[in-house]
């Protein structure tokens, strides 16, 4: 791409000026790393030991009875979930750059447990924000990082969510950055972070590719993946981008549509498409999913929506709770409630050889799927 960290109108630094000597080093930390390969034996090495890795791909045989569906199977990684690739990848980085602090965000929990357990394997001392009503919310995930060694700090001001552990997050690194890694959670903020998250995620990809070309022989017609941040799907998409017969569908939930109802904005960093009003106020998110209630997403996304390569569709929570229902009586797999919603958009695809990321295990939500009701 052309100038890095610029993904055709979005993207960018939008940071306080005292961030930008940080962003440098990290940068150039990372650019370094790329070139060094023992810094990609290390990650393979401990994606193979300890996360994983290679994770399945499994024939999907009733879920979908018109198509030929194959599921890659992130729910198989330690933790539940592709978040982990991006938090070992980045504790490897912070270890290069001399950092032994790690801040992070969270929302669910989901981010914060795949950093706790990464900072635990490392020995680093692990800070995660999390907002005050998101702690009430999400109690096992705060227990869980605490039984991994993690500070947890709630925020209580304005939402008490996401949005405000982010800045709360940015704030802590601002001041402590000389001993400090702030480990962001997804594809977004400034750069160098999208590009970071979209190569540690892009090993979704690269062996989903080779999977499918071993049993098909042949590249799939769509490869759908649930976009909240954006990190799942771009780690997928990344692989199959310059293969122009592959559709990628990404998949929001009808109340967290950054990319199919938001505006170009500024949300922690970069300039991407987010929900906001006309004056640039950021909305709330609404989802049953707390993985994809995010108001924004990754620049990136919003570049490859503009360009036509990709395309963005929505699902509602009842749409992603059936679809969920679905693959756990059809295919023996209770799938997160993030990745039912890019399941839920399967059966509409004028496709035959499908491709879905089931970005994790949905253990975590049987408490929203059960309240629901039987379908
Ligand atoms: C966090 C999460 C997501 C959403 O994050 P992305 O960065 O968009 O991938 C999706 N699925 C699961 C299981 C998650 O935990």
């Amino acid at each position: 791409m052309r100038t890095p960290g610029v993904y055709g109108a979005y993207g960018g630094r939008y940071v306080p000026e005292t961030l930008i000597p940080a962003l440098d080093e990290l940068e150039a930390g990372w650019r370094a790393a790329v070139d060094d390969q023992s810094f990609a034996a290390e990650i393979v090495e401990l994606g193979r030991t300890f996360a994983g890795r290679p994770t399945p791909l499994t024939r999907a045989h009733s879920f979908a009875r018109d198509k030929r569906l194959y599921l890659k199977r992130e729910d198989l990684l330690h933790t539940g979930a592709h978040k982990l690739n991006n938090a070992l990848g980045q504790a490897v980085l912070a270890r290069r750059l001399g950092k032994r602090r790690i801040v992070a965000e969270t929302g669910a929990g989901q981010h914060g447990v795949a950093t706790a357990t990464a900072c635990a394997r490392f020995g680093f001392e692990c800070v995660v924000y999390m907002g005050a009503e998101d702690m009430r919310r999400q109690r096992p995930n705060v227990e869980r990082m605490h039984l991994l060694g993690a500070d947890v700090r709630p925020v209580e001001f304005g939402t008490r969510t996401l949005k405000e552990a982010t800045s709360e997050a940015i704030r802590d690194w601002i001041a402590n950055v000389d001993t400090t890694h702030y480990l962001i959670g997804s594809s977004v903020g400034p750069h160098p972070y999208p590009e970071i998250v979209r190569e540690l995620q892009s090993v979704i990809g690269q062996e989903a590719r080779e999977q499918i070309l071993a049993v098909e022989e042949r590249l799939p017609d769509a490869v759908v993946a649930c976009v909240g941040g954006g990190s799942n799907a771009i780690g997928i998409f990344s692989t199959f981008v310059a293969d122009q017969e592959v559709r990628l569908v990404g998949v929001e939930a009808a109340g967290a549509a950054s990319l199919g109802s938001g505006r170009a904005a500024v949300l922690h960093g970069s300039r991407s498409s987010v929900l906001a009003d006309e004056d640039g106020q950021i909305a709330d998110a609404h989802s049953i999913s707390a993985g994809l209630d995010y108001p924004g997403v990754g620049p990136e996304h919003a570049f490859l929506r503009d360009s036509g390569r990709a395309s963005y569709v929505t699902a509602t929570d009842e749409e992603a709770v059936a679809a969920f229902r679905r693959l756990a009586r059809t295919e023996g797999i209770l799938p997160a409630l993030e990745s039912s919603h890019a399941l839920a958009r399967v059966a509409d695809l004028d496709a035959e050889l499908v491709l879905v990321c089931l970005s994790g295990r949905g253990d975590k939500d049987l408490a929203g799927v059960v309240a629901r009701g039987a379908s």
